[in-house]
């Protein structure tokens, strides 16, 4: 038997410099548990994360009634394929389902795989007409598909070619859709708050006019909620903020309570045209993944995590508000319950190691976008505690 963990941050370090792909830039830190939203090192060392799981822990680390769930399941049925029916998965559907427009359900397991059946089901329903036009600024993933999808020419450097038939349009710009709209063109694909963007919110109207262009022309309106979704924004799905429904909906991150899962969810008249033998995913909609993401569902409903979701935010806001009056380096304050974005005039990246170094876990993206994704059960006093920290190292910056 080889010895597994108890290893320091170094022996790790050293350990992932000679076998493990380099491919992250990852902080020289060995974590070994977490609770709530505290992790703690093999040092010993207790963080506060506000970006627990890059997403994907929405409710925290270890969250017990998702922990019994798995513990209770996986001790009963692990895997069996797609060839079966599995109640568990009939069940999460159901409950996705009554939550967001009443559609059906495709599961597979991230983010991009969500959008690769989304891109997928719009080329097949669109019978012939394959085009789909996404926003500058967007992210939908990794795989070349959703890479094609993801309109940042810096995530496609080295890759081409790309797949054919996507066009980009900036992000917010209605008449630049408009005209990129032709014959062979079947969907729009927008997050309807872009997350890796910037926590960029959509202009107001924009989702709106979005929807109509989709309706004249006969096309499908794709909402990515890989990041809004789960109840992150203070609603089941982002798109309930703005009273714009999409045909085609891509869920992943927190959709499992922190195990791997991600779905497509579509209304009922869109859904057959992924007929048997279109597409599939050999560990979509596992056990697992279905009892971990019914779990979510019940721990978000019984403990009421959507109102904390909304207060939390109205706290980020009221305390980087605050911040800005305060602080002229902070220019922008975005935040939609727990979806949190503070824009920087400088760059971000000495804040985020400023804040580790008061063991405080953040996120910048775009070089100048503190971003937080606080767990929607973090405890005011820690929402506070955090807030403070951050505070203090961004009011502590070297001026130019
Ligand atoms: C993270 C993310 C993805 C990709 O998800 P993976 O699980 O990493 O494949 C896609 N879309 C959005 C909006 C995301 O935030």
């Amino acid at each position: 038997m080889p010895q597994i963990a108890g290893l320091t941050s170094a022996e790790t370090v050293e350990l992932f410099r000679r076998y493990v792909i380099g491919n992250y830039n990852r902080y020289p830190v060995n974590l070994v548990r977490g609770e709530g939203s505290h992790v703690w090192d093999s040092e010993g060392n207790r963080y506060l994360d506000l970006f627990p799981g890059w997403g994907c822990n929405l409710l925290g680390h270890c969250p017990p009634h998702v922990v019994r769930a798995v513990q209770e399941q996986v001790a009963t049925l692990i895997h069996v394929p797609n060839t079966w029916h599995m109640d568990v998965q009939g069940e999460w559907a159901k409950l996705l389902s009554e939550r967001s427009f009443g559609g059906q359900a495709f599961f597979c397991n991230s983010g991009t795989e969500a959008n690769e059946a989304a891109i997928k089901l719009a080329r097949l329903h669109g019978k012939g007409k394959y085009k789909i036009i996404t926003f500058t600024g967007g992210f939908h993933g990794r795989t070349l598909g959703s890479l094609t999808a993801t309109a940042q020419p810096k995530y496609h450097e080295g890759l081409g070619p790309l797949m054919a038939g996507f066009s980009y349009a900036p992000h917010g710009d209605l008449a630049a859709v408009a005209k990129l709209i032709d014959e062979e063109t079947c969907a729009i694909m927008v997050e309807p708050i872009q997350g890796e963007g910037g926590i960029r919110l959509p202009p107001p109207g924009f989702l709106q006019g979005l929807r109509k262009l989709a309706d004249d022309h006969k096309l499908l309106l794709i909402f990515d909620e890989v990041q809004t979704g789960c109840g992150r924004t203070g609603e089941w799905f982002g798109y309930q903020h703005y009273g714009v429904t999409p045909d085609i909906m891509t869920l992943a991150k927190a959709l499992c309570g922190g195990i791997a899962g991600g779905a497509m969810l579509t209304t009922p008249q869109i859904a057959p045209s992924l007929r048997p033998g279109t597409h599939a995913a050999t560990f979509g909609g596992n056990p697992i993944a279905a009892r971990a993401g019914i779990a979510s569902i019940e721990m978000i409903e019984q403990e009421g995590l959507l109102d904390s979701a909304k207060q939390l935010g109205q706290i980020f806001e009221r305390r980087f508000r605050k911040l800005q009056k305060e602080c002229d380096l902070v220019t922008d304050v975005r935040v939609v319950g727990t979806m949190v974005g503070l824009e920087l005039a400088v760059d971000g990246t000495p804040v985020v190691k400023g804040c580790l170094d008061r063991k405080l876990l953040i996120n910048c993206t775009h070089s100048t976008v503190i971003r937080l994704l606080p767990a929607m059960n973090l405890p005011e006093d820690q929402a506070e505690e955090g807030c403070d920290i951050l505070a203090e190292v961004i009011k502590s910056l070297p001026r130019q």
